[in-house]
């Protein structure tokens, strides 16, 4: 049992349960110059964050599976029909029709290769990921965006080809449960967690 706050969904409507709200004690704030005169309290809050996935959640559901699925604008009538888009886009950006889900892991495991990269040294607040962060943008046959995300072994390079790793084991059912390693890494070498789905 979680001690913050749950939700699940029950006839179309969500349903919380527990503590989204916790009351932890002030703290006074002194001036170490002034014989710690008393100068204020911190107000420690935390909250828990209902965060949707709506037509996205698919994507998420089966990176735990070690699936990669993007869309497909399938409408007739679409000046680009045919457009194969990862990361997952619910919509067509060019007619606004709702896409067609496709499954994308075999061209992600067969034509992935790096676009572009930076690594990064520091990161932001909340930050989960090793540092450095080694982000790369993934290109794939027949895709027309790249895909965002970050290379978990090895020293990227422009051009270089990289496969598909999912956290299967514990998901997070987030963004970071998908990454990438160099092509012909063995399945031994993998990070915790990680498989090759
Ligand atoms: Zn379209």
């Amino acid at each position: 049992m979680s001690i913050f706050g749950t939700v699940t969904v029950k006839n179309g409507k969500y349903r919380p349960r527990g503590d989204f709200h916790h009351i932890t004690p002030n703290v006074p704030i002194r001036d170490e110059d002034q014989a710690w005169r008393l100068v204020g309290v911190t107000n420690p809050r935390d909250m828990t964050y209902i965060h949707t996935y709506g037509g996205e959640a698919v994507f998420f559901e089966n990176l735990a599976k070690g699936k990669i699925h993007g869309t497909r604008c399938d409408n007739p009538d679409c000046e680009f029909k045919g457009t194969v888009y990862l990361p997952f886009r619910i919509h067509c950006p060019d007619c606004l029709a709702r896409n067609t889900v496709v499954d994308l892991t075999d061209v992600c495991k067969k034509t992935a290769k790096i676009h572009t990269f930076m690594v990064c040294e520091r990161s932001g607040a909340f930050n989960t990921l090793e540092k450095p962060i080694k982000f790369i943008n993934v290109e794939f046959e027949g895709v027309s965006t790249i895909l965002m995300s970050y290379l978990s072994m090895g020293e990227p390079k422009i051009g270089m080809r990289v496969v598909p790793i999912f956290r299967t084991l514990d998901p997070t059912y987030t963004i970071t449960d998908l990454s990438w390693v160099p092509e012909g890494t063995p399945a031994e070498a993998l990070p915790k967690g990680f498989t090759f789905g």
